[in-house]
C-alpha cells in the first residue's frame, strides 16, 4: 500500500460524538474527506446543522441523537449500527465539557460530578459500547480528545475539574490500548494546546488571558480546530498501525516550557 493510501479510510464506518460543531465538526470533515462514512452523535437535531450541510460535498453523514453520559442509549446505538451490517471501525470521543476559573475549594459537587460524568464516564461508555463490536470484528481504532491539561496544569486560570477529567481521559487511553491491541483495536488520543472553539473563546474571561497562554506557548500562537483534526485523521488511518496507547501533543509546544 502506498504511503498516501495509508490515509485514506473508503469502506470505514467513524462514529464522532459531539461532532456538529468546532473541532467535532472538523474531525467529520477530515474523515468524511478520507472516504470514510460518519454518524455524528450530538444531543439534538439543531447541534447537528454543520455536519448536514458537509452533505453537500457528497460525504455520507448520518445523525443519532444521544448523550454519552447515557450508557445505555451508547450501548443501543452501537449495536443498532451493528445490527444493520454498519458497525463503527473508528470511534472518536470528542464530547467534552470545558470550565476553567473556580479555585478548587469553591468547586461545586455538582460540577465537579458534571465533568466527570461527560469528559470521563462518556468516553468509557462509547468506548465500549463501540469497541466491543470492533473486538468482535478484530479492528478497529478509537482516537480521544485528550488535552495538554492532562500533562500540564494550565495558568493563569485554575480548572481542577478539567484538568483532572483528561488526566483520566489519557490513562484510558493507555490502559485500553493495552488490553485491546490483542484483539486488533488501537486506541490513542490528541492532547491539544488552546483551540479557537466556542468553548474557550466564548468565556470572557478568556480574552485576558490569552496573553498568558500565548507567551507560555514556543509557537506563540493558539490552534485551529483543523490542525486537531489532522491529528485525528491520522491517527484514525492505517499511516498510524504501530501507534497504539500515544497520547500525541497538538500543542504548538506547550507542553516544552
Ligand atoms: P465545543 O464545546 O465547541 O463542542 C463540543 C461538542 O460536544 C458540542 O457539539 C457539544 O454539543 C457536544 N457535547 C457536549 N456534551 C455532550 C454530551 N454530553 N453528549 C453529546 N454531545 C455533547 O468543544 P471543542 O470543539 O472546543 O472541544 C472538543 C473536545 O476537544 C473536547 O473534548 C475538549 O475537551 C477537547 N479539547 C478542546 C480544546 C480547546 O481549546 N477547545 C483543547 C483541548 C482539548 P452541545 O451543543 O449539545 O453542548
Amino acid at each position: 500500500m502506498g504511503y498516501q493510501e495509508k490515509f485514506r479510510l473508503d469502506g470505514e464506518r467513524a462514529v464522532v460524538t459531539g461532532g456538529g460543531r468546532a473541532i467535532g465538526l472538523c474531525c467529520v470533515e477530515a474523515l468524511a474527506e478520507a472516504g470514510a462514512a460518519v454518524v455524528v452523535i450530538e444531543r439534538d437535531e439543531a447541534d447537528a446543522r454543520g455536519a448536514f450541510a458537509l452533505r453537500d460535498k457528497g460525504y455520507d453523514i448520518d445523525l443519532r441523537i444521544g448523550d454519552v453520559t447515557d450508557s445505555a442509549r451508547m450501548e443501543a446505538i452501537a449495536t443498532d449500527l451493528a445490527d444493520g451490517g454498519r458497525a463503527a471501525t473508528i470511534l472518536v470521543n470528542n464530547a467534552g465539557i470545558g470550565q476553567s476559573g473556580v479555585p478548587s475549594q469553591d468547586v461545586s459537587d455538582a460540577d465537579w460530578l458534571r465533568m466527570m460524568d461527560v469528559n470521563v464516564n462518556g468516553v468509557f461508555w462509547c468506548s465500549r459500547a463501540f469497541g466491543r463490536h470492533m473486538i468482535t470484528r478484530k479492528r478497529g481504532a478509537v482516537v480521544n480528545l485528550g488535552s495538554m491539561s492532562g500533562i500540564i496544569c494550565n495558568r493563569p486560570q485554575p480548572q481542577t475539574p478539567y484538568n483532572v477529567s483528561k488526566a483520566a481521559v489519557h490513562h484510558l487511553t493507555r490502559s485500553m490500548a493495552a488490553e485491546w491491541a490483542e484483539h486488533g483495536v488501537r486506541v490513542n488520543a490528541v492532547a491539544p494546546t488552546y483551540i479557537e472553539t466556542p468553548m474557550v473563546m466564548a468565556v470572557v474571561a478568556n480574552r485576558q488571558r490569552i496573553p498568558t497562554w500565548l507567551a507560555d506557548t514556543p509557537m506563540g500562537r493558539m490552534g485551529t480546530p483543523e490542525e486537531v483534526a489532522s491529528a485525528v485523521l491520522f491517527l484514525a488511518s492505517d499511516a498510524a498501525s504501530l501507534m497504539t496507547g500515544a497520547i500525541v501533543n497538538v500543542d504548538a509546544g506547550f507542553t516544552c516550557w
